[in-house]
């Protein structure tokens, strides 16, 4: 930590100044300088000044996976090409014959790595509904190796309490907790001081928060963790661009405003599709209808801009009121500055059994919208008259 920061220095400062220390540059830039080269100029034979090649550690990238670390809180941070790089490199830990709890309420793109990837390399998944804690004990067995969980969870906006997870993984000392922590930004959701032994997040979406950069990031606060994964990111060799990492450490510098404003904006879009006559039900953690709502309270500081609803209707309804949207883009993806929404059914779930779907609530009626930094009144605007358009109120 550098010497000026006050000792035990607010989320806001961190994102600003760690990592950021202009004294580590001779030239003393307060903005960490691009730092392209793939390879390093030694002192005499393995006589190195820190850097040998650019994959297993570059200025840049150091700087912005520091930064990211003191989010939140953790002794390290880890950057990977993108989100789901980092959750390969993650199960990469693992061995053929070990296996992992998961829930059924996963982001798809982990749920098609650990079933039709990881599988293949004799990793077995087991998928649980997760929102109760019991679900997990019960599906632990001598061969687990990682509890994979996701909070709140994509598009359903369920919560899955990380404390009593963790203490159920606690009784198992070779069972590791990771958390999917993306659709909360460290901003909203402090997964290792809750009890996981992994926090990941897709930076693609809020760290980033500006759809330019694909990126993932992990933190840990245990040494053999690190040590694995530090040895992993250099061996398996899925590293982000020093370009990449400029803008998110560029990025991270607004995360909490960003994140202030996204949370405000989608609470007050919340309660206001909450009271439309073409709304028949709204998913948000912060909202008192939320049927975890204390959960909420007790383990985010707050909801993130993530919300879906339910239309009145079927899929006629959806797709006009997605096709009369003018200024919210119709596009997958979240957490970016510009709001967007989409219908997970057809879109973002489609590779989710029709089945699947209609056990976990994904019906052709749920949009799922990513509230973003515009003005909010325009926002709201936006969807009144798309559904009014859609659906004959
Ligand atoms: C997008 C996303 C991922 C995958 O991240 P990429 O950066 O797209 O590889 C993982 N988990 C969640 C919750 C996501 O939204």
């Amino acid at each position: 930590m550098a010497e000026y920061l006050p000792t035990d220095p607010h989320f806001a400062t961190r994102a600003i100044c760690e990592g950021n220390e202009p004294e580590q540059w001779n030239s003393r830039a307060v903005v960490p300088p691009i730092s392209l080269a793939t390879t390093f100029k030694q002192d005499g034979p393995a006589e190195h000044r820190g850097f040998e090649y650019s994959r297993s550690g570059n200025p840049t990238r150091n700087a912005m996976e520091k930064c990211y670390a003191s989010l939140e809180k953790a002794k390290y941070g880890m950057a990977f090409a993108s989100g789901l790089a980092a959750t390969t490199t993650i199960v990469h830990m693992l061995s053929s014959g070990d296996h992992i709890v998961s829930m059924d309420d996963l982001y798809g793109g982990t749920n098609r790595y650990l079933t039709k990837v990881a599988s293949r390399m004799g990793i077995e998944t087991t998928f649980v509904d997760a929102v109760n804690t019991q679900h997990v004990a019960d599906a632990i067995k001598d061969s687990t190796r990682l509890v994979w969980v996701e909070t709140p969870t994509n598009p359903t906006m369920k919560l899955v309490d990380i404390a009593a997870v963790a203490q159920v993984v606690k009784e198992h000392p070779k069972v590791k907790l990771v958390v999917d922590s993306t659709f909360m930004s460290p901003y909203f959701q402090q997964a290792l001081a809750l009890g996981a032994d992994i926090v990941m997040h897709s930076a693609t979406k809020y760290i980033n928060g500006h759809s330019d950069v694909v990126m993932g990031l992990v933190a840990t606060n245990q040494d053999d963790v690190h040590d694995s994964l530090r040895f992993l990111q250099n061996a398996i060799g899925p590293v982000p661009s020093p370009f990449d990492c400029y803008l998110v450490n560029r990025s991270i510098k607004t995360l909490a405003v960003r994140m202030r404003q996204h949370s405000t904006s989608a609470l007050e879009v919340a309660r206001f599709l909450e009271k439309h006559p073409a709304v028949e039900r709204v998913l948000h953690p912060g909202l008192e209808s939320h049927p975890q709502y204390a959960l909420a309270r007790r383990q985010t500081s707050g909801p993130s801009g993530m919300l879906s609803f339910y239309i009145r209707g079927g899929l006629a309804e959806s797709r006009a009121f997605l096709q009369a949207l003018k200024l919210v883009a119709l596009a997958e993806s979240l957490g970016g500055y510009e709001s967007l929404a989409e219908l997970p059914s057809l879109m973002t779930h489609a590779a989710v059994s029709e089945e699947e779907r209609a056990r976990l609530g994904i019906s052709d009626s749920l949009l799922r919208v990513s509230v973003g930094l515009e003005d909010t009144q325009d926002i709201i605007d936006d969807l009144d008259r798309a559904l009014r358009s859609a659906v004959p109120v």
